[in-house]
């Protein structure tokens, strides 16, 4: 058996278009969705995501501004931009993008952050809010995630899931969010024992560990549904969590990477900000 691919780009660009109705429809009111994305420093890592981020905004007629600080800056600078955006109504949502500076804490900033502008769903306003089930900006990978499981068509309601991480931006709220789909949930970690144990009663194993191709074809369930949410280089290629070659013999649907959960999540963020916009909160 050879799994279906989940495509990534495929879904993304069938959500983009459900989104870019939904953008026209709101820009009718001459009110222009807007976004600021705010990196500090120049770390190479986040050229591609910056980029992605751009291309969403722009491909949505959402307007799209990026703020630079130099390394040096201090907390307090990039807080005080943080409380001027909090007051002005022109702007819907912010994005902080990591990594920041060793002095420079991202929860602080997050947290100053008001929840109606928290597009990454980070804060622990939105992440609490999810935690109690009421309505909340959801953590986009997270959120981009459980998109492509609904995706595959494959009725999640009563099937077991194994999630492997249990970090706050992926593993935690990715959970959450199964349980929400009345999923039966096991959360695995670093401390986690004999992992491919756990993972063989899965019918649904999403994999954000952050180790190149660590989840092996032989460890899964026949016919499980296979998340990759990891984003790693390896011989100059970026890979996933999960060893494609063998799981993909096992799995039903399985997401490649690249063009797997990443570029939902952009489209994910985009569909946050458009919530922010319509102050959910
Ligand atoms: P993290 O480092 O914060 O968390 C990793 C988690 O993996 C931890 O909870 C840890 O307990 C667990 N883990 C580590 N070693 C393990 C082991 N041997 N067995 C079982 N569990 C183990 O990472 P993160 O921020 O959650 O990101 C995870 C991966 O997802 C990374 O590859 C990251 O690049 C990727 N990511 C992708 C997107 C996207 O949009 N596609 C977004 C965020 C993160």
């Amino acid at each position: 058996m050879s799994a279906q691919i989940l495509d990534g780009k495929l879904l993304a660009a069938q959500l983009k278009k459900q989104l870019k109705d939904v953008i026209e429809e709101l820009h009718k009111d001459n009110k222009k969705v807007s976004v600021v994305s705010i990196t500090v420093g120049n770390d190479p890592s986040t050229f591609s995501y910056l980029k992605s981020q751009k291309k969403a905004a722009e491909d949505l007629g959402i307007r799209y501004k990026e703020i630079n600080f130099p390394i040096t800056s201090r907390q307090d600078e990039v807080l005080n931009l943080i409380n001027q955006i909090d007051q002005d109504s022109s702007i819907h949502g912010v994005i902080i993008n990591k990594p920041l500076p060793a002095h420079i804490e991202d929860s602080i900033l997050i947290n100053r952050l008001d929840a109606s502008k928290d597009i990454e769903g980070l804060g622990e306003r939105n992440q609490g809010r999810l935690l109690l089930g009421k309505s909340s900006i959801l953590p986009c990978t997270a959120a981009a995630a459980l998109e492509l499981l609904r995706f595959s068509g494959v009725v999640l309601k009563g099937k077991q899931a194994v999630v492997i991480g249990r970090s706050e931006i992926v593993g935690k709220p990715m959970a959450l969010l199964l349980l929400k789909e009345d999923v039966t949930v096991t959360i695995c970690h670093s401390k986690t024992e004999n992992l491919p144990a756990m993972i063989q009663r899965a019918d649904i194993v999403v994999a954000a560990i952050g180790k190149p191709l660590f989840v092996k074809g032989d460890w899964l369930k026949p016919g499980a549904i296979v998340i990759d949410v990891g984003i790693n280089q390896q011989d100059g290629k970026i890979v996933g969590d999960v060893d494609f070659e063998s799981c993909k013999e096992k799995a039903s649907f399985i997401t490649p990477v690249p063009g797997g959960v990443g570029p939902v999540t952009s489209v994910m963020l985009m569909k946050n900000v458009v919530e922010a916009f319509k102050n959910i909160l």
